[in-house]
């Protein structure tokens, strides 16, 4: 291959078939083949996008991602919560096959388009039931990973009905459409998890008065989109007004899951069927009852939860018809002191491989014993705010040596036991055992 700056009149790019005067530089092949600059510009762009393309499609987590004929069974979208999410395994089931059938109505309904259907395929949202740091995101958020779709998080708190102060639950699909970068075929199938569902109870007291007190309305105004309507969505989020332009979004292709603590739910549950959570049980005879222990106690909400019933949700705060666009139901179960030990180094992004990927960035490393991770798991549970309490546990414990470590000189390496998770002894630096010449080592003795 030859560079051709000057070269004959008659030479030209066998691409474009542009003359070597009419471009910057021709590079010359075999005989008779030649080729300008600018097409050497196009033929790169298109490299590196196929590069692109094909690094992202290896990163797509999904292996066989949802298309409009294939939806993936219950028992693959499961295995892959499970790289994720530990335990929760009735949770992980319940949303596997809600999902998978969340997406064959879809196709079905796209497979029927103007045809008359026997059978209607009802859309059937979610309700995650479980405390703060159990997953109910992070299960919302893996599945949409999973599928390749889109999805978007908001929080029920900060939205009310119109008129009020705060925000339109229409900005809930606007969302949506920023994280499909605004394809709206795309949106039209994603996954929104609305955080917080329990605090737009009825009852919850609101002390707001700009705010829609009851948190009913924003039930209601929730209802139409839970169910499937065309929503108009200002672009630009905030509220809207009539002059405004919309984008009309379908929200029957919206797969919605809720999530709330519920707290309290389920002293309403035992009133219900009669037992007391302060460890008595009405059934039995007074003689024969026994307070409850401390272990017992979260052993006992924890029955009492899994037998929750739309009843117990209603006299909540939750309005029935709201309820009625969750007909599926899963309750997740606060961490055990051994899940919490198997997050911290089982799923694919666990906490202790994130942090030997950041002292590795710093040509470090960072160890952890089989008892130091049992002692954060311990702590954790203490804390009672599940997972969340493991990365403040973890980030207050390294926060000085982290401080430190971009600057350190010596050693990067380091290796946590549980006496320094408990504060016994403090974070060192493993010592490098230098290996210098022995008649070094005797003028230095
Ligand atoms: P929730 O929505 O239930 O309050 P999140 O899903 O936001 O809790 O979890 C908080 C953090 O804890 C996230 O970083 C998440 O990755 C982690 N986490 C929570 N539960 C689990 C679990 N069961 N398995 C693995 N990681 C978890």
């Amino acid at each position: 291959m030859s560079r051709t700056g000057r070269g004959t009149e008659h030479e030209s790019c066998t691409f474009c078939g542009k003359s070597r005067f009419k471009v910057e530089n021709l590079i010359s092949g075999p005989p008779g083949v030649n080729i300008c600059n600018e097409c050497v510009d196009v033929c790169a762009t298109i490299l590196t996008e196929d590069k692109r393309k094909q690094t992202s499609s290896k990163e797509s987590p999904a292996e066989i991602p949802l298309t409009r004929d294939s939806v993936p069974s219950p028992a693959r979208i499961k295995a892959f919560l499970d790289e994720y999410v530990i335990g929760q395994e009735t949770t992980k089931r319940v949303l596997s096959v809600a999902v998978h059938n969340h997406y064959k109505r879809l196709l079905h309904q796209t497979a029927t388009k103007g045809k008359p259907s026997e059978v209607e395929l009802e859309k059937s949202n979610i309700l995650l039931i479980g405390p703060t740091g159990s997953g109910k995101t992070l299960m919302a958020r893996t599945l949409a990973r999973f599928l390749d779709v889109p999805f978007a998080i908001g929080d029920a708190t900060t939205l009310t009905e119109a008129g009020y102060v705060g925000e339109d639950v229409e900005n809930l699909i606007l969302k949506l459409l920023q994280s499909a970068d605004f394809d709206l075929e795309r949106a039209q199938r994603g996954i929104i998890f609305v955080d917080e569902i329990d605090k737009i109870g009825r009852t919850t007291q609101n002390v707001s008065i700009t705010r829609d007190v009851s948190g009913e309305g924003v039930q209601q105004a929730l209802l139409k989109i839970l169910e499937g309507t065309v929503a108009n969505v200002p672009p630009q989020g905030g509220r809207k007004h009539p002059e405004q332009q919309y984008i009309q979004v379908d929200t029957s292709g919206i797969l919605f899951i809720c999530g709330g603590t519920f707290v309290g739910l389920e002293d309403i549950i035992g009133r219900r069927i009669g037992k007391s959570l302060i460890g008595f049980d009405s059934n039995a005879p007074a003689a024969g009852a026994t307070p409850s222990t401390d272990s017992a106690e979260p052993q006992k909400k924890k029955e009492l939860l899994h037998q929750v019933e739309v009843e117990d949700l209603i006299q909540f705060g939750m309005i029935p018809e709201f309820l009625g666009r969750l007909p599926i139901r899963s309750v997740l179960d606060p961490l055990t002191e051994n899940e919490l030990r198997r997050v911290l180094t089982e799923p694919k992004n666990a906490l202790l491989r994130q942090y030997r990927k950041f002292f590795e960035l710093e040509n470090g490393s960072i160890e952890f014993t089989d008892e130091a991770v049992l002692e954060l798991a311990k702590q954790a549970l203490a804390k009672k705010t599940g997972v969340r309490a493991l990365r403040s546990i973890i980030e207050e414990l390294l926060l000085d040596t982290m401080f430190e470590l971009p600057d350190q000189k010596e050693s990067k390496d380091f290796v946590i036991t549980d006496a320094m998770v408990r504060r016994e002894r403090p974070i060192r630096a493993k010592k490098k055992v230098a290996k210098r010449p022995a008649a070094t080592r005797k003028t230095s003795a």
